[in-house]
């Protein structure tokens, strides 16, 4: 029994022009000779003519040897490794997949896109509450970011603390994270009123940057303790969405304290905004 054969999904493909070897091709794509070898059934690197079709492969691609062992058919091993039977087929230059023999060596590309996903940083309650909101088009320009200086709080009791002040809108941030303090979970994501309604915030001393800054408070006492870990993933995932969602960079990404130097220490000396920037992509 043949099987029929799909084209190779794993990259792209490249017609070989006068001049060109195996050596120069594998560099301009960042790839190994024998990688390329693999993946096109060349024997002999030097028996190249112009306009054969090469398939490189894309991503960064690990290979690796594999043995066939007894009971294992193709399709098996290609599950294993997470490939397709139909790659491996091609690669390997099997004409019969059916009759893979114990002992047979095989080549096994692992795609540099198979690497694991990584973990989400937001719930997907937080996420369809972002998503409800549209930013409005051009206003913020920064992030700004607080601590409540207060290690036992939550945003609610927050709101009703800076409507007592008088400040209109109540809670003067846009968001803020709790510490699992008081009635919010660990790491919980509040989203007040100023950014359901895109108003300005609150949190800093210039009007002019309130417009244009988002207010993020983190609950807790950041000069005396760091922040939980479980802050600091959502913290994460929320700059890393703002950023996204408002065309922000990761530079304009910054703390009260390096706004307003000699007015406050706020968040904190033991929050790291050095450690924050380093997970954060532009
Ligand atoms: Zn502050």
């Amino acid at each position: 029994m043949m099987i029929g054969w799909a084209p190779i999904l794993l990259g792209t493909v490249h017609v070989v022009q006068k001049n060109e070897t195996l050596g120069g091709i594998a560099q301009r794509y960042g790839v190994s000779v024998s990688t390329l070898q693999a993946y096109n059934g060349i024997a002999n690197p030097n028996l190249l003519y112009v306009g054969k079709k090469l398939k490189i492969p894309t991503g960064q691609v690990r290979e690796v040897s594999y043995v066939v062992k007894k009971g294992e058919s193709l399709g098996i091993i290609a599950k294993r490794f997470g490939v397709s039977a139909t790659d491996l087929a091609l690669i390997n230059q099997i004409s019969r997949p059916d009759l893979i023999r114990v002992g047979q060596k095989l080549t096994i590309p692992l795609s540099g896109s198979r690497r694991p996903v990584p973990p989400k940083l937001l719930d997907s309650s937080t996420l369809a509450k972002l998503d409800s909101i549209r930013p409005t088009s051009g206003k913020w320009k920064r992030i700004i970011l607080h601590h409540s200086a207060t290690p036992i709080d939550d945003a609610v009791n927050m709101h009703k603390v800076h409507l007592a002040r008088g400040m209109k809108n109540g809670l003067a941030y846009h968001f803020v994270i709790s510490n699992g303090s008081r009635k919010a979970r660990d790491g919980e994501i509040y989203l007040s009123n100023r950014w359901k309604g895109q108003l300005d915030g609150g949190h800093v001393k210039k009007h002019s940057a309130n417009q244009t800054s988002i207010g993020i408070c983190l609950i807790g006492n950041f000069e005396i303790r760091p922040p939980t870990s479980k802050q600091l993933t959502a913290l994460e995932g929320l700059c890393e969405y703002l950023m996204k969602r408002c065309n922000i960079r990761v530079n304009d990404v910054t703390t009260h304290t390096l706004f307003h130097p000699k007015h406050t220490v706020c968040p904190g000396k033991h929050f790291s905004l050095s450690g924050l920037h380093r997970r954060l992509v532009d």
